[in-house]
């Protein structure tokens, strides 16, 4: 291929990442060179079921679709850029799973040294592969997700290591790009905007992308914001943290939210909210959403969509409005939890023959 037809292709086909698409948006020091695997530029997929059940557009903006398969490498690829740019040689973080897998990728690919904090027991298998796999040291805390983000912090006082969890601005600096992309796409912000809530760094995010874009006159308006969270680790709803958090949506298992101020202040200033749901709201989301749309998310994930079923139960109205739902990361992530409840994984065995295989599949 001629290098002309190769610049063509570059420029005209390949999405370049959050941070050369969005530079001049994000506040990050001038000329920090962008440490990417090409996140963002997700898909926004139309949700026909939704849209049925609702009498609105209902669009899931897919965010699995990431390089590590979930939202945290918008911000990961600002936060390690930044990082490598200031000389920082290890960077740190505590994570529920899918912040470490991201942070590992992206550590890797600038040379810095992965130190990842999780809750011991408590990460899904295939988070902790990529983590692992990209060269991550992980070290497993007796504790919850809060307890590793006090001692993450501590560490990143006292040693040389810089902290990337999301009470590091530059990554929700990263993280509003998802914002940008959604009014790019739609030609204006939606009137409504679901998302799981967990240690709330997104849910303000998308707050802090739409009224930039707001303010520089990109779209006429800004969503409605509703963050859902888990009844067994939803302080953003009872008001107080959760000492114990616990509920099957680990990417949510977070009992006192860093960004709680934040996510506050988007609920009032966009006239939201947040909502508890059950685990079981949540799995019964994530199944239908895989069955209906397909669309394979992780439990987590599925909150704002279950979030969007509840609401139509209890009489809330839709009807005619934009919505959007963030569908936060991949199903892969943790296929142990998606398939409890459906019994033995194999249902019926049969001889390689056509007329056996057809009576089990009912078809004779
Ligand atoms: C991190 C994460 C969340 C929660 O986002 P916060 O910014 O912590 O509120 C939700 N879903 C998935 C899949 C996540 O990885």
């Amino acid at each position: 291929m001629s290098s002309a037809r190769a610049d063509t292709l570059t420029r005209t086909r390949q999405w370049r990442g959050v941070i050369e698409e969005y530079r001049s948006l994000l506040e990050i020091p001038a000329g920090t060179p962008a440490i990417t695997l090409r996140e963002g530029g997700t898909p926004l997929v139309r949700s026909d079921w939704l849209s049925g059940l609702s009498g609105a557009e209902v669009w899931l903006k897919v965010e699995g679709d990431n390089p590590t398969g979930s939202f945290k490498d918008r911000g990961m690829t600002a936060a390690i850029s930044v990082a490598k740019h200031e000389g920082a040689e290890a960077v740190v973080c505590a994570s529920t799973g899918n912040t470490s897998a991201s942070m590992a990728a992206y550590a890797a690919k600038a040379g810095l040294k992965p130190l990842v904090l999780v809750p011991a027991g408590k990460i899904s298998a295939g988070k902790m592969a990529q983590a692992i796999l990209h060269g991550a040291q992980v070290i497993m805390v007796r504790g919850n997700f809060d307890t590793c983000l006090q001692l993450a912090r501590a560490l990143a006082w006292d040693y040389p290591v810089a902290l990337v969890n999301s009470v590091n601005p530059i990554r929700l600096e990263g993280q509003k790009t998802a914002a940008f992309e959604i009014v790019d796409f739609l030609g204006d912000a939606p009137d409504h905007h679901l998302l799981p809530v967990g240690n709330a760094g997104n849910v303000s995010a998308y707050w802090l992308g739409y009224t930039q874009y707001r303010d520089l006159a990109m779209a006429t308006r800004t969503p409605v914001m509703h963050g859902f969270q888990a009844e067994g680790a939803a302080p953003l709803v009872t008001g107080e943290p959760f000492p114990d958090p616990e509920t099957k949506a680990t990417a949510i298992r977070i009992g006192n939210p860093a960004s709680w101020k934040l996510a506050e202040a988007a609920r009032e200033e966009s006239g939201g909210d947040f909502t508890a749901l059950s685990d079981d709201q949540i799995l019964a989301a994530q199944r239908e959403l895989a069955c209906q749309d397909g669309v394979f998310v992780e439990p987590a994930s599925a909150a704002g969509v279950a979030g969007m079923l509840q609401a139509l139960a209890t009489g809330t109205s839709y009807a005619g409005s934009t919505v959007v739902i963030t569908v936060t990361g991949h199903g892969l992530k943790d296929t142990v939890t998606a398939l409890e409840g459906f019994g033995p994984l194999v249902e019926s065995v049969v001889d390689a023959d056509v007329r056996a295989a057809a009576e089990a599949a009912g078809l004779a």
